[in-house]
């Protein structure tokens, strides 16, 4: 049997995707080289905006005609779908269509109604029932003989809202990959319909994010996104075994022992089966399986779930903020001498981003010095209207504290543009805002209304006109800047990352500093997945021109 992905929208979902790939690997499935031949195809879906789900919805048009084809139908039209014509010819079977992501939740119990070509529509919340769906199909060809749990009548697969990290998202082969941390989010921008589809915040247990990172490295993975929608709110469980004596019990409760809680519990394999949930209160906290044995020399990294915490048997959990889980990755990767020599995070919300992540950063040469942080707008009024909870004086003091702490960090974000209401001087505050932070580059776009947000329906909407003007006076003035600030880098010698071929110039390659700056140099194709020296002797737009350097 095979299967074919088609993913759209942020990272997650690339993650999302890759992850979900795996159970089809694991159930022996194999991944078709064309939707036109794939047994079933799974489209991951994004609603952040409209342009998104239109072009998803035209896609659904054109699996129709594949999948008419796929079955047969003397009506069906093959032009443009020759392999599957082909195909058909030798006997081919039927094929399923998936849709799972944002738009499977958002559009739950009207897409397949709408979208007979649709056979499963995968919630955001109900990836862990992929096995469900694939003994449905394998089912009904007589693969198996699991009993179908999915609703046949219906074909929608969704569950309790309960978010599962997957064991592992990377895909195979591959040396840059994310990791997922969290998931869903707490804010409610009033123009922003995930925390509506993917839910309150919940945070991956530090265990399993680590037994990642090391299953990570066996693939010789070189580098990490942390990913999540907004990472620097993680409040993951780490579980902790006390050891014998004064100073070891202490280390599983002190307030700054993120280090040698980490020890302990990287000591012992610990086990925290269940993720955090942040609520509105606080932290709801989760049940949590912990290994009960705290000795070093028997316990068994596998294993070891016992039922709860207590103090009897020494063990405890406790919760672990985002800049200790930073802290607590590096060692790990150092003290484990990990494939991985590069950690990144995306994203970040300004008004969660402590003194204490500067520092963590500083620190530790693992964690890479290009920030994002998204500041979406540069007047107060809109800031508060976007519900956003810091004004532009608080981005000012948080950038200066990174650019005093970090001086050699990149800082990036994103701007939004036309936000109802918005006003010529809003946009002036916003140009002055580029101006003062200076970021190294910016993801710009416009205020696209999404139904069932607050800013939908807000008075004062900007026509779509003069929302592309303001835009591009943003845009204008942004490629200013990036090239003002990347100019101060050249004659730099770095440590890049390579990526891939050139398509320009095939004796080239393209690597990546760790400011996420795009980096040309002559070097051979076997080098793609290595770091590398890099001397930047020029820009040329946006890429600096390099020199390989002999390394020490
Ligand atoms: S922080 Fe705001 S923009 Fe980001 S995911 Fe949450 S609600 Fe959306």
């Amino acid at each position: 049997m095979t299967y074919f992905f088609e993913t759209y929208g942020c990272q997650m979902n690339i993650a999302e995707s890759a992850a979900a790939e795996q159970k089809f690997l694991a159930r022996g499935w194999t991944r078709a080289e064309d939707a036109q031949v794939a047994d079933l195809a799974v489209i991951n879906t994004c609603s952040v905006r409209a342009t998104a789900e239109n072009r998803i919805f035209g896609r659904l048009g054109w699996y129709a005609g594949l999948k008419a084809l796929r079955a047969g139908s003397p009506d069906a039209k093959s032009k443009s779908l020759e392999t599957a014509a082909a195909y058909v010819r030798d006997g081919a079977k039927p094929l399923k269509v998936a849709v799972m992501g944002c738009m499977a939740e958002r559009l739950l119990k009207s897409l397949k109604r709408d979208y007979p070509v649709v056979d499963y529509v995968i919630g955001t919340y109900a990836k862990q029932h992929l096995d469900e769906l694939i003994d449905d199909i394998e089912n009904e060809r007589g693969l198996t003989h699991a009993a179908p749990r999915v609703n046949r009548r219906d074909g929608i697969i969704t569950e309790d809202p309960v978010y599962s990290f997957s064991p592992v998202s990377a895909e195979e082969g591959a040396f840059s990959t994310f990791v997922p941390i969290m998931n869903g989010c707490n804010n409610f921008c009033t123009y922003c319909i995930v925390p509506y589809l993917r839910g309150r915040e919940v945070s991956r247990p530090v265990d399993e994010i680590l037994r990642e990172l090391d299953e990570l490295h066996k693939r010789g993975v070189r580098e990490i996104m942390l990913l999540g929608q907004n990472v620097n709110s993680y409040r993951g469980h780490l579980h902790v075994v006390a050891q014998t004596g004064a100073a070891g019990a202490d280390s599983a409760h002190g307030a700054d022992s993120a280090q040698n809680a980490e020890s302990a519990a990287s000591a012992t394999g610990a086990h925290s089966a269940a993720p955090t949930v942040n609520t509105a209160d606080g932290v709801q906290s989760a049940t949590v399986a912990v290994s009960a044995d705290g000795s070093a020399a028997g316990a068994d990294s596998t294993q070891g779930a016992a039922p709860a915490a207590n103090a009897a048997d020494g063990a405890d959990s406790r919760i672990i903020t985002f800049p200790e889980l930073l802290q607590i990755i590096a060692d790990h990767l150092r003290e484990t001498h990990s494939s991985i020599e590069w950690v990144r995070f995306d994203s970040s919300h300004p008004k969660d981003l402590s003194d204490e992540l500067i520092d963590v950063i500083a620190r530790n040469d693992c964690l890479c010095k290009g920030i994002h942080l998204a500041v979406q707008h540069g007047s107060d009024r809109i800031l508060k209207a976007m519900n956003r909870h810091y004004t532009r004086a608080d981005y000012y003091a948080l950038a200066d504290k990174i650019r005093a702490r970090l001086p050699n960090a990149a800082l990036t974000t994103d701007i939004m543009l036309g936000f109802p209401g918005e006003t010529d001087e809003d946009v002036e505050a916003t140009l002055e805002l580029m101006r003062r932070v200076r970021f190294q580059s910016a993801f710009m776009y416009y205020f696209n209304p999404r139904e069932g947000t607050p800013a939908a329906s807000m008075a004062e909407q900007v026509p779509l006109e003069e929302k592309k003007r303001r835009l591009q006076r943003v845009i204008d003035l942004q490629l200013e800047i990036t090239q003002q600030e990347m100019a101060k880098h050249v004659g730099n010698t770095e440590k890049v990352l390579v990526e891939r071929e050139s398509r320009d110039d095939p004796s080239e390659v393209l690597a990546k500093t760790d400011r996420d700056e795009r980096v040309a140099f002559k070097g051979a194709k076997e080098l793609i997945g290595t770091f590398v020296t890099v001397r930047l002797d020029a820009l040329n737009g946006n890429t600096f021109k390099g020199v390989r350097q002999q390394e020490n």
